[in-house]
């Protein structure tokens, strides 16, 4: 059934784990996207959408209040503004860049994944925009508890298909939507919302997300005058924290930590956390590619639990789970509650309402605040605005809105 290749690889993870009827669909697109990027007509184009469209450069903004809150001043922290994103997050980069390459491979059709319906209406967007048709595949349990979102999806001119098999959830519209492409990739390309999925997509979607870095990058030094100490996102798929890190990669006084989300703590199994050991964490074949996946004692995939439902993922991108077992960047988790409290802190701090996702993100900053050295420099990655989450945060305060 599945075939392995060495493409595609990222150490020992990655590759292309599918099935044969999905082999020409990879190839093509990986020879594409090859064309594409080397494109200069395609690429200007890219640019201006990306400038004039989605709301780029995004800010790099000093949060001096929360700073001086947690250190007294002694540390400096800033925010990389992805929530100022259009659509609220920093998924649109991604999807406008992948219904270009499908325009430049002259396809008319874009489908993707949703679990909490934030890709599915990034991607909605792109299709509308560039005039294309456009079909997200959604479980009927995540279409229940995201109406909003699938009403906004078909506002956009989307139709979204409900996925009824297995949990009904994320992982069962990934399925669905890989199993549709095979059947309809003349016309269609499928847009991955995140460094997952068998090779090229965590390349193309890692390179879509890398002008976060490469931003950031620039204007950390033109504030800062230096590099960042320490640079900070939140994981779910991985690719707000691949675009962020791969700027500073190479850079290897620059410390890279991700953060995942630990759900109700690591004891049990509601949680979602790949990379920091656990009796679920293991490596194993998901959705297309070898990395860290959640699974129970048969190898089954595990269900996972978290506030934030786009960190809510049993898999993990591969580039990740490299850069865990190279030891180039640092994973550690932040609970419901800690996320829940750093929502809240920088709500009063700063007047942002930063997504649930990124809120783990400053909750690691809380908890790394009295450790930090005098002078240091440490940049969040605020992936994305928190207005979508007011009726999760009031449901776990126990308040009603
Ligand atoms: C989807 C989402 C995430 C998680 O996806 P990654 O691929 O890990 O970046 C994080 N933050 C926000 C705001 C999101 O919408």
């Amino acid at each position: 059934m599945s075939t392995k290749t060495k493409k595609g690889r990222f150490g020992r993870f990655g590759g292309m784990f599918a099935p044969e009827t999905l082999m020409p669909a990879l190839w093509e697109a990986e020879e594409a996207y090859e064309r594409f990027r080397g494109d200069a007509h395609w690429q200007t184009e890219y640019q201006r959408l990306l400038e004039t469209y989605n709301g780029r450069p995004t800010s790099l903004y000093e949060a001096v209040n929360l700073g001086m809150r947690l250190t007294g001043g002694r540390a400096r922290i800033f925010l990389k503004r992805e929530d100022l994103n259009h659509t609220g997050a920093h998924k649109i980069t991604n999807a406008l860049g992948q219904a270009l390459l499908a325009r430049f491979m002259g396809k008319e059709r874009l489908i993707a994944e949703t679990g909490a319906g934030q890709h599915g209406v990034a991607t909605a967007t792109a299709a509308a925009l560039l005039g294309m048709s456009c079909d997200i595949f959604m479980g009927t349990v995540d279409m229940e508890r995201q109406k909003p979102n699938v009403f906004r999806m078909n506002l956009l001119g989307a139709n979204v298909v409900p996925v009824d098999s297995g949990g009904k959830t994320l992982k069962d519209a990934v399925n669905e939507a890989l199993r549709d492409w095979t059947k309809t990739v003349k016309n269609t390309h499928y847009a991955f919302g995140s460094v997952l999925g068998p090779h090229p997509f965590p390349f193309i979607v890692r390179d879509f997300q890398s002008i976060i870095g490469k931003e950031c990058r620039a204007q950390i030094k033109k504030a800062a005058g230096r590099l960042p100490d320490e640079v900070v996102a939140c994981v779910g798929g991985g690719s707000n924290a691949i675009g962020i890190f791969s700027a500073f990669i190479k850079d290897k006084n620059v410390k890279l930590t991700g953060v995942e989300a630990g759900g109700k703590g690591l004891r049990g199994n509601k949680h979602a956390v790949r990379l920091t050991p656990s009796p679920y964490a293991k490596p194993g074949v998901l959705h297309g590619s070898y990395s860290y996946v959640l699974q129970d004692k048969s190898g089954q995939i595990a269900d996972t639990h978290s506030v934030s439902a786009g960190l809510d993922y049993s898999g993990i991108g591969p580039e990740h789970a490299h850069l865990f077992e190279s030891g180039r960047a640092a994973y550690t988790y932040a609970t419901d509650t800690e996320a829940v409290a750093a929502f809240k802190m920088l709500c009063e701090a700063e007047g942002i309402i930063p997504a649930l996702e990124s809120s783990h993100a400053v909750a690691y900053v809380i908890k790394q605040a009295p450790k930090l050295a005098d002078g240091s420099i440490i940049v969040v990655n605020l992936s994305g605005r928190g207005d979508k989450d007011i009726d999760s945060v009031a449901k776990f305060l126990g308040e009603s809105i």
